[in-house]
């Protein structure tokens, strides 16, 4: 009789086997979760900002 394979899912930061309920395995991987989505959002208005900056340099440069 084949063992019933429980559905399972894995940890999105070490890989690690985990239930179908869960996206992480333990609260460490969590807080590590947790910075990788706060880096990624400073990225993302660090890149904003860059644009911004550029668009601004474009007027300037349109006016003088
Ligand atoms: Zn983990």
């Amino acid at each position: 009789m084949a063992e019933k394979i429980d559905q399972h899912t894995h940890c999105h930061m070490c890989g690690k086997v985990i239930p179908l309920s869960e996206t992480l395995c333990s609260k460490d991987c969590k807080d590590k979760y947790q910075n990788m989505v706060k880096k990624r959002k400073m990225f993302v208005y660090v890149m904003y900002a860059i644009i911004f900056f550029i668009i601004t340099l474009f007027f300037i440069q349109n006016i003088i």
